[in-house]
This record gives C-alpha cells, structure tokens and sequence, in this order.
C-alpha cells in the first residue's frame, strides 16, 4: 500500500466553555482506497489555526509514495525532521499527531482491528470522564455549587472547576500572579463551596491555568489540602518544573501538569525533577497515538497515573481512548464539550459518544469514528477548502 494524497482541513468554532473546539483534521489517502483520519491540535484559534495545517502539509511530499503500514520509522522521520523547526515544541508536534493519528487509522483499518489492539490489547473497554465545568453562572460559592450538582446529574464521577481569574475585584493587581489575602479567601471559599456541594465520594479537580506565583501557589495548596483534590492544576505556569517541584514538595495536595508539555522527552524531565503526582499530557498535542503510550509508560515507572488533557472532537477523544484503553496507569480523561452543542452530531461512529460519564472504546477497525462530512463542511474555518 501507498499513500497517494495528504490533506488537512481545520474545523469548528471557538463556543465559550469548550476549551477551543477548532481542530485541525489530517486525512491520508492510499492506493488501495483505504483512508485514514486524524486529528490534532489547532494551537487554539487565537494562534491563527491554519499554523498547524500548514506543517501537516510541509510533510506531504515527504509522505506521498510512502508505506502508511510503516507507522513508526515515517513518524521518527518526520520528528527528525523537524529538530531545527520546532522540534519536540508546539505547533509541529502537533502537526506530527494529526499525521500518524490518521497513519495508525489506516492500519487498523486495512487489518480490521482496533487502534487497541495494534498498542496490545486493552485494559478496560470504557473510559471514565471527568466533566470540565469551567465555572459557575457567576464567581461565588452558591454558583459554583449548583453548577457542580446539575453536572452530576448527567453520570459523572468526577468533575473539574477553574479558579484563576474568578475573584472579580478581589484580585488588587491585573498583572502580576500574586493570590492576596482577599482573593485566596474568594478562591478558597469556591473550593469548599464546590467540594461540599459534591460530597466526598465524586472526585475534584481544580484548575489554576498556570496564573498563580510560586508562594500563592504553595499557600492555596495547602490551604485545601483537607479538601481532598483529585488535583490542583497547573499551579504556576508550564515553564519552570524545579518550581513547581517546590511547590509538590510542600504540600500533600495532589498536583497536575502537562497539557502544554509534549512528548516522552518533556514528560521524562517532569518525572525527574519530581515536578508532579499526576500528569496530564493533551493526546491530541503530545505527539501521537504511540508517543501517548511511551509517555504513559514513563509515569507508570515512576507509579504516576495518567489524566489526560482533553479539548478534543469525538475523534480526537477516541484516538485517545485507544491509548488510554491500552495502559494500565490511566485514572481519568477530561470530557470538555458538553457546552457544544453540535459536538456529537460532528462525527459518525458508535453515538452517542458520551453516556452517563463514560466513553465507551470502539471496537470499529482504525480508530472507530468518522467526520460527519456534512456537519463538518459547515464547521469549516472561514477561508479553508474542505477535503475532496
Ligand atoms: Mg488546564
């Protein structure tokens, strides 16, 4: 088999609440009519999302008369590739996924199995959701709560709340990442309001954005260590992990990192530097379907479960599912489309995606979900041609 095309759409629209929800789909076309589709990061629309299309195209030619069955040695070629461009950083890795998402589609497709199956089997054959509740309808206690309580509603064992930016005039400086007395008291009481809204038998996870310093983040810390988090998230920015080991160090409060760090090599450091008790790479970011599972493998050596990051499309989040099947360290993958209104009707597959908290692993050849082309068309990114 060879491949004959590569293409790259951008599809969706930046709704509030989604975490980004424009994407960037790779589709691989062959010489025996089998197609493979893959999706990755489009770096946000912020970042102008056509980025992210444009390094999946640089490798077209590269590609074109390749065996698409040779996953590996053309994924290695391509990350080498990149060394001088980018590297193991954002947007190539991200370009890099799309592309041997859609290769690892192919495969399974032409040998009938499941992504699963070709990673060695799977552990569980559903995956557990956590619901990214973002905020309440305003930045108190009593909103936080009621929102918590209507999620829980529809299944979820777990659920995550932001608490950066959402102390309204208690924050005194717009600029630095300083947490004063006023606002610490604001984000604490959200915290608490949330977890006794919950109860202690639904896991949550809190999500600072990297938006904090290091002594407000060692303070907020462990000022809810007896709030018993699933995790604090990102409690200083994604650059410096000796800080944020500081901040591990001091507190039996869980923290999580790792949606802006990409593959093995950076999650391999994280565990050095004993930045972290969980990690959090995004699968559609960190490199691919096979680098998730190295990363994976790392943790797992270091006894670290794996949450992942997860802004994805329904293919997107299966890709991941196939991973997440396929390790034993998994403990949750976050579910941020339930604000979307259109994010089921998108793809065609085994739908709906979503039930009662859970996604259920397809056992469709390849990675089990397709573009709904229709729907897809009038998603697409204003000035993009959709695939032929
Ligand atoms: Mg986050």
């Amino acid at each position: 088999m060879k491949i004959t095309d590569v293409q790259a759409c951008v599809i969706g629209r930046p709704e509030p609440h989604s975490g980004g929800s424009v994407w960037t789909f790779v589709r691989i076309y062959t010489d025996e009519g089998v197609v493979g589709t893959g999706e990755c990061s489009s770096a946000g629309h912020m970042a102008g999302p056509m980025t992210v299309k444009s390094m999946v195209l640089h490798n077209r030619d590269m590609l074109i008369g390749q065996d698409p069955m040779n996953v590996a040695p053309l994924y290695e070629q391509l990350r080498r590739r990149g060394r001088y461009s980018g590297g193991s950083s954002a947007p190539w890795t991200f370009a890099l996924t799309g592309i041997e998402n859609a290769l690892y589609d192919i495969v399974g497709k032409a040998l009938s199995v499941p992504v699963y199956q070709l990673l060695g089997g799977r552990y569980r054959d559903r995956i557990r959701l956590y619901a990214d509740c973002a905020a309440g309808e305003t930045h108190t206690g009593p909103a936080y709560a009621e929102k918590a309580q209507a999620v829980l509603e529809e299944g979820y064992s777990a659920v995550k709340f932001d608490v950066d930016h959402k102390s309204g005039d208690s924050k005194l400086d717009p600029v630095n990442y300083t947490v004063g007395a006023r606002e610490m008291t604001h984000v604490i009481d959200l915290i608490t309001a949330t977890r006794e809204a919950i109860g202690w038998d639904i896991d949550l996870a809190i999500d600072c954005h990297g938006q904090f310093d290091l002594p407000s983040a060692i303070t907020l810390a462990k000022a809810v260590e007896p709030l018993r988090l699933m995790w604090l998230e990102e409690p200083l920015p994604a650059e410096n992990l000796e800080a944020l080991a500081q901040v591990r160090a001091s507190t039996s409060t869980v923290i999580c990192t790792g949606e802006n760090h990409y593959t093995r090599f950076h999650f391999m450091e994280m565990l050095e530097r004993k930045a972290v008790d969980v990690i959090m790479p995004d699968l559609a970011k960190a490199g691919g379907i096979a680098e998730g599972k190295r990363i994976a493998e790392i943790a797992e050596a270091s006894y670290i479960p794996v949450a992942p990051h997860n802004v994805s499309s329904p293919l997107g989040m299966m890709a991941a599912c196939h991973v997440l099947a396929a390790i034993p360290n998994f403990l949750v993958l976050e579910f941020h489309g339930r604000d979307v209104s259109w994010w089921e009707e998108m793809c065609t597959g085994d739908a709906p995606f979503i039930r009662d908290g859970w996604m259920h692993v397809s056992d469709r050849p390849g990675i089990g979900v397709e573009l709904n082309d229709e729907v897809a068309r009038g998603l697409l990114w204003e000035g993009d041609v959709y695939f032929d």
